[in-house]
């Protein structure tokens, strides 16, 4: 018979096993790294270069890309999303072309969004950075729909607001330029977003991303009563398989959407958006335009972008010895939380 001790060895020994397979499959992956830095078109969270480290596998090439500050635990579901998109095939498509959405940073001279909007060729929707003052982000807001009347308007607030300024704030924004598709997570806790939905008199639905992307258990968040829909990233969501176990678990509608990544990481969000048989919203896939270079290209044709697997170009793009040490540690030591 087995003890309890016995059968704890057996699935340590096991685990070992897996973990060696895996640690020499993953090494060899990771020696493939190549890192650029990508030069924005504008300020984005307060960065103007953004670096992106890629590696190839056998399915072709994978991004891992977290924000510089974040800690390698927060990192891991990026690191082991690259990894899927650099080893695992696509699933299947419903679709070979996604619609996107055009995404405006916290612009503020008209001139500046004029020349962001120009980049969203046919687009139906754009998303609008919001939050740190209002009668800035509603002059932004107006101008976008001046520019684009038909097109629909959805506000991104990253969580910086309380829930009474969110209150007030939501009104005027609905006063002043009317009907908003929906508010991407206005304020930072599930606990406030239900809150604000019990107490919101304007009918603007609510959209989380950080509540379920910056959790330590996605699965474990109570989400009812709180948001409406559901913005499905694939890096920090840690791959395609996951963000559609994920969705199936929340059991909301979608919104598929991108951290500001190059055309490699943002291919696979446009294969997780193929993937899923019913679309309800635009996918935050068009990212891109806010980048002045690029190590492939996914063109904007009539607010739609084909889906494909990018064969990337490194040419004046790579980074110094330094970052590239620098990105070499920081993916050791997020692989280390791992394996
Ligand atoms: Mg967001």
């Amino acid at each position: 018979m087995l003890t309890k001790k016995s059968v704890r060895q057996i699935s340590e020994s096991f685990q070992s096993v897996l973990n060696f397979g895996l640690l020499n499959m993953s090494l060899e992956l990771f020696s493939t790294m190549r890192v650029v830095a990508l030069p924005t078109k504008t300020n984005f969270r307060g960065i103007n270069t953004r670096e992106v480290a890629l590696f190839q596998g056998e399915a072709g090439w994978g991004e891992f890309s977290p924000f510089l500050e974040y800690q390698p635990s927060e990192c891991v579901p990026w690191l082991l999303s690259a990894i899927e998109a650099a080893t695992k095939p696509w699933p299947q498509f419903h679709r070979s072309k996604v619609k996107v959405n055009g995404t405006i940073p916290a612009l503020n001279a008209p001139s500046d969004i004029e020349q962001i909007v120009e980049t969203f060729p046919g687009v139906n929707t754009f998303k609008v950075k919001v939050g740190d003052n209002l009668s800035e982000d509603i002059a932004r807001l107006a101008k976008v729909k001046s520019l684009r009347p038909k097109a629909k308007l959805r506000i991104d607030v990253n969580g910086s607001w309380s829930v009474a300024a969110a209150v007030t704030n939501l009104r005027s924004i609905y006063e002043n330029i009317g009907a908003i598709e929906y508010v991407e997570q206005p304020c930072q806790r599930v606990e406030e977003l239900r809150e604000l939905k019990a107490k919101l008199a304007v009918d603007i639905p609510i959209a989380g991303d950080e509540v379920l992307r910056k959790s330590a258990d996605p699965y474990k968040v109570e989400l009812s009563g709180a948001v409406d829909i559901l913005a499905l990233k694939v890096q920090p969501l840690g791959g395609i398989a996951r963000a559609h176990k994920l969705a199936q678990h929340h059991d909301l509608p979608i919104v598929i959407s991108s951290a500001l990544e190059s055309a490699v990481g943002i291919s696979h969000g446009l294969a997780l958006a193929a993937s899923f048989a019913e679309i309800n919203f635009d996918c935050g896939l068009a990212t891109g335009s806010l980048l002045s270079a690029n190590v492939g290209s996914l063109p904007i044709v009539d607010g739609e972008i084909e889906v494909r697997r990018i064969d990337p170009n490194f040419d004046g793009l790579e980074v110094s010895p330094e970052r590239y040490k620098w990105w070499q540690d920081h993916l050791m030591k997020t692989w280390a939380e791992i394996a």
